[in-house]
């Protein structure tokens, strides 16, 4: 940082520097030692399917319950569990977690887990989720792995053949976050994917801006069209639902239908709380 501000500033950065090293050595020593300090949490938020308003599916989000700093959310140290190589067994566990959790649901209802590109290099992912559905009991078609364009960046990995081998036990593959990065199209055609997830930036201003509501319409489209089918994020108002039920899109998450939370705080059975916009 200090660096392009010119010589005369070393001299005056270089302790605040060092301060910032210390914290990131720390910061990172302390995640390493979280694992074994269960203090990793897994929360869950449901998926609406927009048609009878009742949870599809529900996706694990982990967390962090740092002792002195409290809930730590992913962006700050997932990161950091990739540089640090602490993300394969941190999602190990939290395939097993969450996959002890998601058999314990009701049988139409799926589970969601997010996977990182690391654990794609790891060679041992496959084994992870064979093993995470044995010990828990969850069929493989409860289960949807999502994973990102970043995922797929590295064709030189044998990714693809990851993805083929996850696909044969009968797990879900789905794309999230799609339309950041570079969205090339060309991956839509690479692998059968279930579903993909409209990034919530486009959701956020669907209702005000045209140009939101004609790229979620068209990706709805296209996905329909390659036999896959789309959940909207970030979904936060009744308008939002009504213009994604008219360009067809199937499913929706966001903080209207429910905050990430504890799993015991998760129901099931409750009535779709507005009858009148299922109807
Ligand atoms: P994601 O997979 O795209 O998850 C959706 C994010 O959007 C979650 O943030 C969720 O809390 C947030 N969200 C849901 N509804 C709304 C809404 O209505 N409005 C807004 N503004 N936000 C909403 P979260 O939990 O902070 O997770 C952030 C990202 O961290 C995730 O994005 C995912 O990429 C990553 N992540 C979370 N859990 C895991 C995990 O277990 N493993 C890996 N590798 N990555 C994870
Ligand atoms: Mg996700
Ligand atoms: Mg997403
Ligand atoms: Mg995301």
């Amino acid at each position: 940082r200090a660096k392009g501000d010119g010589r005369g500033c070393w001299r005056f950065f270089e302790p605040a520097m060092d301060a910032d090293l210390r914290l990131q050595r720390e910061f990172e020593f302390r995640l390493r030692e979280a694992l074994p300090r269960q203090e990793f949490e897994i929360h869950y938020q449901p998926i609406v399917d927009l048609g009878t308003y009742r949870p599809c599916t529900v996706e694990a989000l982990v967390r962090w319950r740092h002792p002195e700093l409290g809930l730590i959310p992913p962006d700050k140290f997932i990161p950091v569990a990739e540089e640090t190589g602490l993300i394969i067994p941190l999602g190990e566990w939290i395939l097993d977690a969450a996959c002890h959790t998601g058999a314990t649901w009701p049988d139409h209802v799926r589970l969601a887990v997010n996977l990182s590109a690391i654990q794609f290099r790891s060679g041992n992912l496959v084994d992870a989720v064979r093993g995470a559905l044995a010990r828990s009991g969850l069929p493989a078609a409860r289960l949807e792995l999502e994973i990102t364009e970043s995922v797929l960046l590295q064709k030189d990995h044998g990714t693809l053949a990851v993805l083929h081998e996850l696909a044969g036990l009968g797990v879900h593959i789905v794309l999230d976050d799609f339309g950041t990065g570079y969205s090339s199209l060309s991956y839509l055609q690479l692998f059968p994917f279930s579903k993909i997830k409209i990034d919530k930036s486009f959701v956020a201003d669907l209702s005000s801006r045209t140009d939101c509501a004609a790229i979620v319409s068209t990706v709805t489209n296209l996905a329909k069209a390659l036999d896959m089918g789309t959940t909207a994020e970030g979904v936060e108002t009744w308008e939002q639902v009504t213009l994604l039920r008219a360009v067809g899109c199937r499913e929706a998450q966001g903080w209207l239908f429910g905050r990430p939370v504890p799993a015991v705080a998760l129901c099931f059975e409750a009535a779709p709380f507005r009858a009148e916009a299922a109807a």
